[in-house]
């Protein structure tokens, strides 16, 4: 029987760091069924790709999309920039278990991208199955978000937690793994994750590395204190023996820079993996700029109400990392800490701010580790739906371009090592045991770019555009972009965990 689809004459990139090499890869059904020497394959439909990358379609190992998919199934943002499987409940967020809704929603802001999204019933089976129902155009896998976890079973009290709501935490833990969780993720600077001891740590992650899985970490300091921070994400490591990824990994401020070297020496020798964005801002809730004991209770806009309570927040900030113009909300630069305190007291966690304040050489140290790979920390946008609110950060648009067309382009990597670091490495590091190469028998997520366009031109100034040079994706197969537009199909498929032997959809 002859091949669907044959792609003739591209410089094949496999994902695996091998050295590029012409060859032609043939599609049968959902599948990559053969890679042969150019010009030896036969197939119902032939599409020459002369001149053009063929690589596996990226995995977004670090993806904010749980909500955003359930409205925008289409992934405009990710497919257009050629990611076809995302990983998310990342930074400890997530939409299961449940617990008092209203209280994990306002945690849980900063994926809650506009109050009408539908928010998902039923712990990690009732997730992805609104997922799966919703027909996504990419593959989804997520994690178990520590907030979550913590809200429902201790609440938003500033205390280590009992051994009884341990308990409760390692049960849903393993419960939401059994649905299908990759793993977990925390976020220790987000309340109420933050209020976590070590020794919580550890007992989560002991129910984790006993699944086979992967405990994902937003430190739970990027600035002054990184390197303790990585060292506790590192002894968690070592004590469980539990695969661990340290997220978005950054210096951030002038008096920091530099410590990313020492962080990634310090885990060399453990079994932990870092992923990174190639943008020399990250984006977060403005309020996680706030101290801890501002978030107590969940209520961080009845907090500040609390007289004393703004004088305070200023006095800390008297020692800060940042300057104010380096913190845009809505594209726009904060003129001082009264504003930013003004913006909370208004809309609480519900004002995302753009944050500079990290160095080209930091990124350049971390792109290049062995270890790293890439997740865009974004969200699946559609720039004419709900999920196109003013001023997102332009990593949802234009992650992989951009690290192809600049960090490749000007020589910070190889085309080889690039591609790895977005497809085989992290389908590896996650179980997703068929994706993220192209092998014979590997799932047909697949890439056709020109090298010679492609370009990401999402700015800070004007997020909402999609790259150039990304012109053929294919997921399990099917191409949901053609000739750079959306094709509008929906074969994504929900990649659950089978334990410790990988991940099946
Ligand atoms: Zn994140």
């Amino acid at each position: 029987m002859p091949a669907d689809v044959l792609l003739s004459g591209g410089l094949l990139v496999d994902g695996t760091g091998a050295p590029a090499r012409a060859a032609d890869v043939e599609l049968t059904g959902a599948r990559i069924s053969a890679i042969l020497p150019p010009g030896a394959g036969r197939a119902a439909r032939v599409l020459d790709v002369a001149g053009r990358v063929v690589c596996p379609g990226f995995v977004d190992a670090h993806s904010h999309s749980d909500l955003a998919l359930l409205a925008n199934p289409q992934a405009h943002s990710k497919v257009r920039q050629g990611v076809t499987t995302e990983i998310v409940g990342n930074c400890g967020l997530g939409v299961t278990p449940a617990g008092d809704p209203a209280a994990i929603r306002s945690a849980a802001a900063f994926i809650d991208l506009d109050p009408s999204l539908p928010w998902p019933a039923g712990g990690t089976a009732g997730h992805l199955r609104a997922l799966e129902a919703a027909g996504p155009s990419l593959n989804v896998a997520t994690l178990t978000g520590h907030l979550p976890l913590r809200a429902s079973a201790v609440g938003f009290a500033d205390r280590p937690a009992t051994p009884a709501e341990l308990d409760v935490m390692r049960e849903e833990l393993a419960r939401s793994i059994e649905e299908g969780s990759l793993g977990l993720s925390t976020g220790l600077v987000y309340a109420p994750a933050a209020y976590a001891t070590e020794d919580e740590l550890v007992a989560l992650a002991e129910v984790v590395a006993r699944a086979g899985g992967v405990f994902a970490w937003h430190l739970r300091d990027y600035t002054d204190a990184l390197l303790e921070s990585v060292a506790q994400a590192v002894r968690v490591a070592e004590a469980t023996g539990c695969a661990t990824q340290i997220s978005h990994l950054a210096a951030v401020g002038r008096r920091n820079w530099g410590a990313v070297a020492e962080a990634l020496d310090l885990i060399d020798e453990a079994p932990v993996h870092v992923d990174v964005y190639p943008y020399l801002a990250g984006s977060a809730n403005l309020s996680q700029l706030l101290p801890g004991w501002a978030h107590e209770g969940g209520r961080v806009k009845e907090r500040l109400a609390e007289p004393g309570a703004r004088a305070r927040v200023l006095a800390g900030w008297a020692d800060r990392w940042w300057d104010w113009p380096d913190i845009l909300v809505n594209g726009r630069p904060l003129e001082s800490g009264e504003h930013a305190l003004d913006l909370v007291a208004e809309h609480g966690n519900a004002v995302t701010m753009v944050a500079f304040g990290r160095r080209e050489e930091d990124l350049l140290t971390v792109l290049r580790h062995p270890k790293t790979m890439i997740g865009s920390d974004g969200f699946a946008l559609d720039p004419d739906g709900l999920t196109g609110g003013p001023a997102p950060h332009p990593r949802s648009y234009g992650c992989y371009p951009r690290l192809l067309a600049r960090y490749v382009g000007e020589g910070a990597l190889t085309l080889e090592e690039a591609v790895r670091k977005s497809t085989g490495l992290p389908a590896e590091v996650f179980g997703l045991a068929d994706r993220g190469v192209i092998e014979q028998g590997a799932a047909a997520d697949v890439l056709v770019l020109d090298p010679a366009t492609l370009n990401d031109l999402s700015t800070f100034d004007h997020p909402h555009q999609f790259p150039s040079g990304v012109e053929l994706v294919l997921v399990n197969g099917v191409a949901v972009v053609a000739d750079a537009a959306h094709t509008g199909a929906g074969p994504g498929q929900v990649l659950r965990a089978l334990g410790q032997i990988g991940v099946s959809a």
